[in-house]
């Protein structure tokens, strides 16, 4: 027997062989640490035993009793094994069936003592459990089926029952979770000790148990955030920025040379930055505004005004498309101004002045750092790789970060401090950062901390409201004509597929599956493109570049178009197993189309009939505004789903949401005090917390 630590592997447990230590690895989850951290999103209550007499129809009960009979039957009709089971307790007797499940005649076998947790019907012959979770009562143990029961998120062919058994054999590890939070704080606000809410969050005994263990987990992941911000605050209080002076007339000049009018809210938000650019501090600005806004335009004014002042600014975005289509559509919106602007990511490495002829990648990445480091670019367009390189800036005065909810607090914080490192004198670059995560302004100023917050809270005109629908499978083929008919008005069509199964990361499979069934059989005569986050980049390039110039009429994806692809022309978004998503994520898809001027629809196709989902789904028609969908994300999924990967931003928020409104202020109140009363530095254990975390996510980044 080894003595076990929180980083022993799993495989290291007795009973849990290769196999099992494998699928586990696949789910994030190596070592005891990892399963301690891997937490229940929900609880069946069986803290209530029922004696069989007084079984109801339709309830969810847990009975315990004795098997009088069990046995396994073939059904003609199905062909299907059933194992039916007579169970009774001092009270009565009831019906079990289980399908397709023949080993649990081998399992449980006459007068063992079991207890079952399930939901009771009533059928011709009287009262029945139905494929009850079932466990034999060994020395009075029970796990599975009394009290209140974790459920796991299970993705890799783990069962709750394999993944609890686990739980339960190393929770008494949790002691040795050294609290990293400071003693004042957790009898301040009445908090548990960390390996006390970490072993009540996995086996509570009470719903206030449960209760008290979030509670206490979601304040360290609130309480890690606004520490965060408030360290930023804090060092940015003391810091000087380049006065960035207005340029009036050629801004004005620019926005009248623009194809479309600014709106108003265009208009304020583009005045509060300017006005912040014209200031010896640094600009602390969080844009905010829900998808198709017209957040770019306003951004390449600062840009613009960066320019004009002859200083470097750098334009960071999540993915290599978006930094692709953000390098020629500013390219082009800025083309009568004479800036250079170079394109930066891990793939592709570009500038629209010089025409560098290097060989190699790295070659060319390499005159590009030059020409930036002696002043020879203005605009720098990249994905967040540009940050982790040996890149040196000239005299950066100003960063935004576009989608910055799908980075992490801690990248944005190395992008400041990489600009600062990359200067002779002590001064911040101008700070902007781009969100269309819907929070009110309210809630997004206990959030954030202390950024200044601008809204664009109305569309560009005459955009139409997207017509959305939940699809059933008999109407697929009316969508398919329907389909057809915009396409022969020269509209083009966006399917996204979600993964078929968990092998399958990239969604590659799925994707190209559904593109062969439409290429081949739904629409032989029409152009249908493929994209997928595994094509090389300049594949994707060319199918974007392709969709772009309308040689496409039909663009097979996976959810690499989520973010800020603009394709104007685009009127329908359909979405193969919209159930998969979450409501804010088809909310980010649905946004790709009704850029245009055509009426535009959002399709949302599941083979799932679950009342609960389906209603889900169809809040999707009810509401157009994102912050409600991620409410009513948030009470079906859970938060840790509500904003998918899109929570980066918000970093390990698995327990807490960005609802927590009173918990997010009590964090917010302590997080300020550690920087009033004294320094970060005099908490050795938070610190070394903080240090850690910013190592692992400057890793994962
Ligand atoms: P997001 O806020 O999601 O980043 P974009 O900046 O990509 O939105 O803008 C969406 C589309 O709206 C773009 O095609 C852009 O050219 C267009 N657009 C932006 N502002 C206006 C406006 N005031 N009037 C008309 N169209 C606009
Ligand atoms: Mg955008």
């Amino acid at each position: 027997m080894i003595m076990l630590t929180l980083d022993t592997e799993i495989i290291k447990i007795a009973g849990v062989g290769q196999t099992i230590a494998k699928r586990l690895e696949k789910i994030g989850l190596k070592n005891l640490e990892n399963l301690l951290y891997h937490f229940p999103f929900h609880y069946d209550d069986f803290s209530k035993e029922t004696k069989i007499k007084q079984l109801k129809a339709n309830t969810q009960v847990n009975i315990v009793g004795q098997i009088e009979l069990i046995q396994n039957k073939r059904s003609a009709r199905k062909r299907m094994n059933i194992t039916e089971a007579l169970v009774s307790d001092e009270s009565g007797q009831i019906k079990v069936i289980w399908f397709n499940q023949p080993f649990i005649a081998k399992n449980l076998k006459p007068s063992d003592n079991v207890s079952l947790a399930g939901k009771v019907e009533h059928d011709f012959s009287g009262f029945v459990m139905k494929s009850p979770v079932y466990e034999k009562i060994i020395l009075g143990q029970t796990i599975h089926t009394q009290g209140i029961i974790p459920n796991y998120h299970l993705t890799a062919n783990i069962t709750q029952k394999q993944i609890r058994f686990l739980i339960t054999k190393i929770l008494k590890q949790a002691e040795k979770i050294p609290d990293w939070l400071p003693e004042q704080i957790i009898k301040n606000q009445k908090l548990l000790s960390l390996p006390d809410a970490i072993e009540k969050i996995h086996f509570p005994k009470t719903q206030n148990d449960i209760n008290q263990a979030r509670r206490r987990l979601a304040f360290n992941e609130l309480f890690l955030v606004q520490l965060q911000s408030q360290s930023i605050k804090h060092e940015l209080k003391s810091a000087q920025a380049e006065k960035l002076k207005f340029k009036e007339k050629k801004i004005k000049d620019f926005v009248a040379s623009l194809p479309f009018k600014l709106t108003n809210a265009q208009k304020k938000s583009a005045w509060e930055i300017l006005q912040d650019l014209e200031k010896n501090k640094p600009m602390a600005r969080m844009l905010e505004g829900d998808v198709g806004s017209g957040k770019t335009i306003v951004a390449v004014m600062a840009l613009l005004v960066a320019s004009l002042n002859k200083t470097q600014s750098v334009l960071m975005v999540p993915t290599e498309i978006l930094a692709k289509q953000h390098f020629a559509s500013i390219g082009e919106l800025l083309a009568r101004q004479n800036i250079k602007i170079c394109l930066l990511t891990n793939s592709e490495q570009k500038t629209n002045t010089h025409d560098i002829k290097e060989k190699s990648k790295a070659k060319t990445k390499q005159k590009i750092f030059e020409l930036i480091k002696n002043n020879k670019i203005d605009i720098i367009i990249g994905t967040h790789a540009l940050i982790q390189e040996k890149l040196e800036f000239n005299n950066l005065a100003l960063a935004i970060i576009d989608e910055q909810h799908r980075f992490g607090v801690d990248q944005r914080k190395i992008l400041i401090e990489k600009a600062r490192n990359n200067k002779n004198d002590k001064n911040s670059p101008h700070l902007l950062s781009m969100t269309a995560t819907p929070i009110p302004r309210s809630l997004a100023l206990t959030i954030y901390g202390d950024l200044d917050i601008s809204i664009i809270n109305e569309m560009p005109p005459g955009r139409k409201k997207i017509i959305t629908r939940v699809v059933s499978e008999e109407n697929r083929e009316k969508a398919y004509e329907f389909i057809k008919k915009l396409i022969s008005k020269k509209q083009q069509i966006f399917i996204i597929c979600p993964l078929i199964d968990e092998s399958d990361k990239l969604g590659v499979k799925s994707v190209k599956k559904e593109y062969e069934k439409l290429d081949k059989k739904i629409f032989p005569n029409l152009k249908i493109g493929l994209l997928h986050g595994r094509l090389k980049l300049k594949e994707k390039d060319k199918i974007m570049t392709d969709f772009l110039k309308n040689k496409i009429n039909i663009l097979v994806s996976t959810s690499v178009v989520e973010v800020g692809v603009d394709i104007p022309n685009a009127s329908v978004m359909m979405i193969e197993g919209a159930d998969r998503f979450g409501l804010a994520q088809l909310h980010q898809f649905r946004g790709r189309v009704g850029r245009g001027k055509h009426q535009s629809y959002c399709l949302l196709f599941t083979d799932n009939d679950n009342p609960k989902t389906l209603t889900r789904l169809s809040a999707m028609a009810k509401h157009t505004d994102g912050f409600s969908l991620a409410k009513i994300d948030l009470q079906h999924r859970g938060p840790g789903e509500v904003y998918g990967t899109a929570q980066k931003g918000f970093p390990k928020l698995k327990v807490a949401s960005l609802f927590d409104y009173e918990l997010i202020k009590v964090a917010k109140h302590e997080a300020k005090n550690i920087f009033k009363n004294s320094d970060l530095n005099k908490f050795v254990k938070l610190k070394e917390k903080i240090n850690l975390l910013e190592k692992s996510d400057y890793l994962r980044g």
